[in-house]
């Protein structure tokens, strides 16, 4: 397997024209002679704080930053980037982070492509720490498209005029700010509204007196009643909103299943799903599924679980966390093949350290740069 898998990146990379800041042909012109490259992968970390240019309000707290690990890939003079973006409320930290970390020990290897075996002894080093995982994944996945000259999505297969518009996220305010924030999102085609905490035809008819551009909203587990939800959905259906995510809370897996078949709208689970196991759970509960890449571990184990969503005939979005344009860019790379993006995490923050994937029209517009998407340029992390 090992050796097909080689022969095809091989021809791959004599079929296209180079991008890569190295000439990988090197690489495998060493492996034809029956050795690999010698060279270790250097792995490292840094904490970083985003600042958010908002208050950030969503059913269940409010906060100003977000705690961060950059983190990066270093193998014969190639560098992939990736970062865990760590919302407090999800249980990760600076400090249980550069704990894990720390346990990380890629000098063991010396063949990058072997990203399954790699990241398998990371998921292996203790359970939990899903962002801290995911800043090696996307590290690696960037180093490894660095290195095969191609962005994932076009390693994948993916067409790139596919990608959905994205939204842009209004966390539940005043009317005020929710105006204020309505005209902040101008150039976007959709909004995502927070909901759940009591104010949601307020929030709603706020932004419908400004505004009709399709909305989709997620109450993050705030409606405890499945008729009450109902309801709410029927309501939101007649003011235009194309789906409704994590309604109620993720233990109430009867009443939610309950609630999609009673549906007028797609429900998607986000809460409710993590990790590939969570999938086949969200089946018949939910009609699509919310990925992120902070929750499942990075880019390989996303791309599972969009692939096994889609032959359960699930519905699929992608979202994130407030993040930097690292993890945004590598999210992006998914994008063409699901319903929904909601990859605005990097356009919240005031101290983007990276140049990624943009926002053009409302439309995720995916470059040419190899690996994840960032622009080159020697970010100091
Ligand atoms: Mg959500």
């Amino acid at each position: 397997m090992k050796q097909n898998r080689r022969e095809f990146l091989k021809k791959s990379l004599v079929a296209g024209t180079a991008l890569s800041v190295v000439n990988p042909l090197n690489i495998f012109a060493e492996e034809g002679k029956g050795k690999m490259s010698q060279g270790k992968l250097n792995f490292s970390f840094k904490p970083y704080t985003l600042h958010l240019k908002h208050v950030f309000t969503i059913a269940t707290n409010s906060r100003t930053t977000t705690p961060e690990m950059l983190t990066k890939i270093e193998w014969e003079g190639v560098t992939g980037y990736g970062e865990a973006s760590m919302p407090p409320y999800l249980g990760e930290s600076h400090k249980t982070a550069t704990e894990f970390l720390s346990k990380v020990n890629l000098a063991q290897f010396n063949d990058p492509f072997e990203t399954e075996d790699i990241l398998e002894y990371v998921d292996s080093i203790a359970p939990g720490n899903p962002a801290a995982k995911a800043s090696v994944d996307i590290a690696l996945y960037d180093l490894v498209g660095k290195l095969l000259g191609r962005p994932w999505y076009k390693i994948w297969g993916y067409d790139k005029s596919k990608t959905p518009y994205t939204s842009y996220t209004i966390g539940i305010d005043t009317p005020e700010v929710v105006r204020q924030k309505v005209k902040e999102a101008a150039p976007y085609k959709i909004l995502k509204v927070k909901l759940g905490r009591g104010t949601d035809k307020q929030m709603i008819e706020t932004i419908r007196s400004l505004t009709d551009k399709p909305i989709c909203v997620d109450v993050n587990q705030g409606w405890k009643d499945k008729h009450f939800a109902l309801d709410m959905i029927y309501w939101l259906k007649d003011k235009n909103v194309e789906f409704v995510e994590q309604p109620m809370p993720k233990t109430r897996v009867d009443d939610m299943a309950w609630l999609t078949e009673h549906s007028p709208l797609p429900t998607m689970g986000d809460e409710a799903v993590q990790r590939i196991p969570d999938v086949v759970k969200a089946h018949g509960v939910y009609s699509g599924i919310n990925i992120k890449l902070m929750k499942c571990t990075g880019m390989r184990e996303a791309h599972k679980m969009l692939n096994l969503a889609r032959s359960l005939g699930m519905k699929v979005m992608i979202g994130c966390m407030t993040e930097t344009s690292c993890a945004i860019s590598a999210a992006a790379q998914l994008s063409p093949e699901v319903d929904w993006a909601d990859l605005d995490g990097n356009l919240l923050i005031s101290n983007d350290p990276f140049d990624g994937v943009k926002v053009i029209d409302g439309k995720l517009t995916l470059n040419e740069y190899p690996g994840i998407g960032l622009k080159p340029g020697n970010y100091k992390i």
